[in-house]
């Protein structure tokens, strides 16, 4: 049959949108991208948190193919990034796509084509893009009594505006979105605890303002605003790639990193019983760092206090821990998401022969070719994947993946096939060489990682989230990897359509 789309694209974030604008550079033009909340750019249509913002340089944190020169700052604030996603929608022509308030259900391989279970409606189409996101389901921590508290529960990645002026305010947790968010509710909050179970290696974050002449500067000459790209990246990649996938030949960077951490924390707090309860036990990188200026001095504020007794339950007016009870009138659940149970993949995707991607990566080991596709799965490219995540930034990965897609359709192309599938030789070849790295050189399995509570680690102790080379060897691999790698087939009706007319030509 011929399906009704060239490719559907599960997600309109900025995997998704990349995807979709190599698709169409690649010639596919009939799409569907399909999105399940009601507007385009994901996390950054969902967060919207007070302190939202990115904290990897937005140089870096942008497509490299679409710079923005109109961002205000180094890092620059949620909705500016939402805008961008807005901008590059439209200039890449996205909009008319996209379907929202769509939620995919399931996804069936059929002989030649995708079925794909969206809103109660079957779509098809030759080829599938997940990109629903790594943290894409928020998690609410399984905290007896919860629900009975009887204020106002919150988690981040469903902020709805509250006026918190004279309210007593607790939050649980302490990632990096907490990091963001505490020293706003300190602003407002007449009473503010912060309950955590992981500390975590926070860096100064040199955020300036960028001034008007810089970005008309960038503007007119784009190759300035590449070359503060590279320096930007390339500092991040020493400080949060090298010393984290090379530890065992780079660990001083790690050492310098975590240094850094501990001399950002003296400067800010003088208490040393409070500096001791702020220090992470486990090594830089284990778990995601991040930056901030003024997340460590806020707990030396008088009505901010910092709980690192466990919480052991909620009730209808607080919080209860072996320390005593800490009444609120506000609840924030800074407590991420999940990923390794609901995420992996985020709906049931059938592959060739009936295989559930889901249970095959629980029963196997979580695995996908460059962080792309997977055996069994013919035009499935799952963006999300087990070591897919190149740690610099999201643009890294994404672009990464647009590179690898690029190489694999030319090469179907030129092939005159539609169908590709890689095969399990390469596929097991490529999980069992970053088995060794994470083994032999990263932090993971060399450092002490085993307090960090780390979502790098899957369910089963292993860290397959990030993809454990450099960035660069990531670009590399992208677009050289062998493209024997993957079986190439005309579709089958039209491989038995050319066997009859050879039958006939013969006869
Ligand atoms: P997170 O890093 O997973 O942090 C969740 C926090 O909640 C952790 O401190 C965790 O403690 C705590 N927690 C979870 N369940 C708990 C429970 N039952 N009891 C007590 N504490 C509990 O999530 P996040 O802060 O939302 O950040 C997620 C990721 O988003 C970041 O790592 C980063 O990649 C990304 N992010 C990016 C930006 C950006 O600007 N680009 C900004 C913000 C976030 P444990 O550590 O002990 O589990």
């Amino acid at each position: 049959m011929t399906p009704q789309y060239d490719a559907i694209v599960v997600g309109a974030g900025f995997g998704g949108m990349g995807a979709a604008i190599e698709l169409k550079r690649l010639g596919h033009h009939d799409l569907l991208i399909l999105e399940r909340e009601d507007d385009l750019g994901g996390t950054w249509h969902v967060n919207r948190y007070p302190g939202l913002a990115v904290d990897i340089p937005s140089s870096t944190y942008s497509y490299s193919f679409e710079p923005n020169p109109h961002w205000s700052r180094l890092f620059a604030p949620g909705e500016e990034l939402k805008r961008y996603a807005e901008h590059v929608a439209d200039k890449y022509d996205l909009r008319p796509s996209m379907r929202f308030g769509v939620e995919v259900t399931g996804a069936a391989w059929r002989d030649d084509h995708w079925e794909v279970t969206a809103g109660g409606e079957t779509v098809t189409a030759r080829y599938l893009v997940t990109a629903t996101g790594f943290l894409s389901m928020p998690k609410t921590p399984d905290i007896a009594g919860i629900d009975t508290f009887a204020g106002k529960v919150v988690h981040t990645a469903a902020w709805e505006p509250t006026d918190l002026t004279g309210k007593r305010v607790a939050i649980i947790g302490t990632g990096a979105t907490a990091v963001q968010l505490i020293p706003e509710l300190a602003k407002s909050a007449s009473a503010l605890t912060v309950f955590q179970r992981t500390p975590i290696w926070v860096s100064p974050k040199p955020d300036y303002r960028i001034p008007r002449a810089a970005r008309t500067l960038f503007a007119r000459l784009p190759f300035v605003q590449r070359a503060v790209r590279w320096l930007g990246s390339s500092i991040l990649e020493l400080m949060m790639i090298s010393g984290v996938v090379h530890y065992k030949q780079l660990r001083i960077a790690n050492r310098l990193a975590e240094r850094w951490c501990r001399t950002h924390l003296h400067r800010q707090v003088r208490d040393p019983g409070l500096r001791r309860k702020l220090t992470p036990d486990y090594s830089f990188g284990c778990k995601r760092p991040t930056f901030s200026n003024d997340y460590f001095r806020t707990f030396t504020k008088p009505h901010v206090h910092l709980e690192t007794a466990t919480v052991e339950r909620i009730d209808a007016t607080g919080l209860v821990t072996a320390n005593g009870r800490v009444d609120v009138d506000v609840l924030v659940l800074a407590t991420g998401f999940d990923l390794w149970d609901t995420n992996f993949p985020a709906f049931e995707v059938i592959g060739r022969d009936g295989e559930d991607l889901g249970a095959w990566w629980r029963q196997n080991r979580f695995q996908a070719y460059e962080g792309v596709t997977v055996p069994g799965f013919p035009n499935y490219l799952s963006l999300n994947s087990p070591y897919s995540y190149s740690g610099l930034s999201y643009f890294t990965t994404i672009e990464c993946q647009m590179t690898h897609m690029r190489r694999l359709f030319t090469a179907m192309r030129a092939r005159n096939a539609q169908l590709f599938e890689v095969t399990r030789q390469a596929n097991d070849e490529f999980l069992e060489r970053m088995r060794t790295k994470v083994a032999r050189n990263s932090v993971f399995s060399l450092g002490q990682c085993a307090t960090a509570h780390s979502y790098y680690f899957n369910q089963h102790g292993e860290a397959t989230l990030l993809r454990p080379t450099s960035t660069i060897s990531a670009h590399r691999a992208a677009s050289r990897f062998p493209v024997e790698h993957y079986k190439y087939s005309p579709i089958p009706a039209e491989a038995h359509r050319a066997r009859l007319n050879g039958r006939r030509e013969s006869a």
